[in-house]
Formats: C-alpha cells, structure tokens, sequence
C-alpha cells in the first residue's frame, strides 16, 4: 500500500511529465494516495527578486484546476490531494497561506530550502559557510514555520547541510526532533536524496530522530512520472530505516492538515 505526498509538477520548471501521468504511474504502481506538493510560489519583498525552481503565484489557478479535475476524473481509482511545498519565511508566509487558503488547498508540506526569506541567507552564513549560525537558524524557523499549524509534515528535515562538529549537530536536530515529536508532526526521508546521493538524507540526523522516536514518511519527491514505480528504492529505504530501528508510520496516523 502505497502513498506519497511528494509529487511535483513541470510548473517549477524542473520536473518532467504531465500532471495525468504522475497520476496514472501512480494508479500503476499501487498507489492509493497522491498528493501534489510542488513548489509553492513566494512573495518576495525584495524588488526584483525571484526564484525559477518554483511556480509563480500566477500560475496556481491552473495547478489547482488540473489537480482538481484529475481527482474527479480518477476519483475510483486513487484518493488525489492538492498541496505545495513551501518554505516558511517569516516575511511572507501569510499571504502565502492565504493564497493556499484562497484555494482550499488540501495540505502544505514544509521543505526548508533557504532561511530567514530565502534572498537574504547569505546573511546567516560566516564568511559564505553553513556554520553553527546557520544551522541554529535552520532549527528555529522550522519550529516557527511548523508553530503555525499549516504543515502537514517537514520534508528533507536534514537538508540543512553543516560540516561542524557532530556534537553541535545533534543538539540543534536534536530540538526540531522533540519539537516534531511533542507535535506528532511526521519527518519525511527523502527517496529523492537518497537515489541522488545527496547530503540528505544525512544518516546522522537520522540517528537522533530514531533515539527521539518520530513519526516518519517516505517521500518519493518524484519529478518524473516513472520516479513513481521505483518500488526497489522503496524497499531500500525501508530496509535502511527498519535497520535504524524505524519503522514507517502508517497513512492512517498521519494527519493531513488544512492550511
Ligand atoms: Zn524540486
Ligand atoms: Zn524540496
């Protein structure tokens, strides 16, 4: 029984395919869940500034009205939901919720690609490092982005990416872990990074959220359609998480938030 919450649409200019071939991979694979979560559009403050791996909030009617037609049309055959991927930045996140709010979206999932409002994280680096600043600063705007009830789950949580020492490391992790778990708010490991061989998923984060005991998810993070029917990596990660003494939680005890 599958589902994935993590399925990104040609919209962020990365990702391949048609929004009716994420969804029929997914009927093919044994999916019963899918959940759209591209990446959301943002309302930079900064005049001029915008990111290209992302919609822009232009184009959300037309990610609403395809997903939202999809799920009627395939309605006997697999449950859809609408959300994005969104980062929580301080500056903009309310109107970035009321536009999901606007559209009665289905969910929100974080992924914190940058900090504070993404055009200015350069200044929580050191001299252009991901140092101890950084990372603090990563741990304390997740927190705030998930205080404000709008998530349904953090993806990648360990994409923070730090080269300090580990001790460091596992305290700051080690408070978004007691943070996630006091809220019951699922960590997902990325099937994404792990297939790519990134920096996440980071086994030594992973070893705090097993000794914390999350609630954790796997996320396809499919930008392709047939990223969906790699069920060989799925297993692979199951294996992987088992072995840390993790097991995957299953849909029914997730709770799917409105934003
Ligand atoms: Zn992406
Ligand atoms: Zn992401």
């Amino acid at each position: 029984m599958y589902y994935n919450l993590h399925t990104h649409t040609y919209r962020c200019h990365h990702a391949k395919g048609t929004d009716r071939e994420y969804v029929e991979a997914a009927i093919q694979g044994g999916f019963k869940l899918l959940g759209f979560s591209d990446h959301c559009p943002q309302f930079f403050s900064l005049p001029g500034y915008y990111s290209n791996f992302r919609m822009t909030p232009q184009e959300t009617e037309d990610y609403v009205k395809s997903v939202r037609s999809l799920q009627k049309e395939y309605a006997s055959d697999i449950k859809i939901l609408l959300g994005f991927e969104a980062e929580y930045y301080p500056e903009s996140f309310d109107k970035l919720r009321k536009l999901a709010q606007s559209y009665d979206f289905d969910y929100l999932i974080m992924g914190q690609h940058f900090v504070g409002n993404e055009y200015d994280e350069n200044d929580y680096k050191e001299h252009g490092i991901y140092g101890k600043r950084y990372l603090v600063r990563y741990v304390d705007q997740v927190i705030e982005g998930l205080q404000t009830n709008a998530f349904t789950y953090v993806a990648h949580p360990d994409i923070a990416y730090f080269g300090g020492d580990k001790a460091f490391y596992t305290e700051q992790m080690g408070r978004l872990c007691a943070y996630a778990k006091e809220r019951n708010i699922p960590l997902e490991f990325n099937m994404l990074g792990y297939e790519n061989k990134r920096d996440y998923p980071n086994p030594a984060f992973w070893e705090i959220a097993a000794k914390t005991g999350n609630r954790v998810v796997l996320g396809f993070d499919a930008h392709q359609p047939e990223k969906l029917q790699t069920h060989v990596l799925y297993e692979d990660c199951v294996a992987k998480l088992n072995a840390m003494g993790i097991s995957l939680t299953p849909f029914e005890n997730i709770k799917i938030v409105k934003p």
